[in-house]
């Protein structure tokens, strides 16, 4: 059985002791490809030396998160573009607009994040989105600039309402660690949806699903966030995880992103 993990910061400093046993320990489960959104400019280094410690499993994605969206995003969003022209990365990500903690800078997380879109829809690239606390306003920035580029709305918190209107514009529901905890009203929601519309992930080192809750996730996690949602569409595991593993692969083309990395490292 495999799996893919959409959604995951393997560079991050929680992993500095253990960062090549836990990805192995992730491998050896069968999470065969794991996609690395990036954050702002200090992630870059990291999350491409572990891609190349690992080419055929851990691919980069490359963007400016809304939480880093600092007085300088427009001189670090040019960086970002240039990164995005010249090299491969199999999506943009991860993008969007957070107003959990910081509204005040609204304006500028919306600039950034449609510029990101466009950038995205001009490569033909999917993309990576968050959404936190902002799912409405996501949903707006996409319509009125027919930004339709297809992706991932990641660590899905909108409603029933806010899914549907998601998957008509041709983006999947990113299903995370949060599906597994107590009182989440995810599981009602996802019953409502085609599977076909999911892909899991596991945004590691955070939202560790249960029976790590609070601990450090990491990729090899997923496969509980896959019994989880077997549960709840009442389908074996092996059924998750292969229509999972091909929708992440109808969305990021990961087979044919891998294969050109191969051929480039020859
Ligand atoms: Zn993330």
């Amino acid at each position: 059985m495999n799996f893919t993990d959409t959604h995951t910061h393997l560079y991050a400093d929680q992993f500095s002791d253990d960062r090549s046993f836990m990805v192995q320990r992730a491998i050896s489960k069968g999470i065969t490809s794991m996609l690395l959104p990036n954050i702002d400019l200090s992630s870059v280094d990291d999350m491409l030396a572990l891609c190349k410690e690992f080419p055929q499993y851990i691919l980069p994605m490359m963007g400016l998160h809304p939480c880093n969206i600092g007085a300088d995003w427009q001189n670090t969003i040019q960086i970002i573009e240039q990164h995005l022209r010249h090299n491969s990365y199999i999506a943009v990500g991860e993008i969007g607009i957070d107003l959990h903690w910081d509204k005040s800078n609204f304006n500028d997380q919306k600039a950034a994040f449609i510029y990101q879109m466009m950038l995205a829809k001009e490569l033909q690239l999917p993309v990576s989105i968050h959404s936190r606390s902002a799912t409405l306003e996501c949903i707006h920035s996409i319509e009125q600039n027919k930004l339709f580029t297809g992706g991932v709305f990641h660590c899905w918190g909108g409603t029933l309402e806010q899914a549907k209107q998601v998957i008509d514009m041709g983006f999947a529901i990113g299903i995370g660690g949060v599906v597994t905890f107590k009182n989440s009203g995810l599981p009602e929601i996802l019953k409502q949806i085609d599977i076909n519309h999911f892909v899991l992930e596991t945004d590691a080192p955070y939202l560790a699903p249960v029976p790590y809750r609070g601990k450090r996730n990491e990729s090899a996690y997923i496969i509980e966030i896959a019994h989880k949602l077997a549960e709840i569409k009442m389908l074996p595991l092996k059924a998750v995880s292969d229509i999972t593993s091909a929708n992440a692969e109808r969305i990021f083309n990961i087979k044919a992103f891998t294969q050109k990395q191969k051929l480039n490292s020859i």
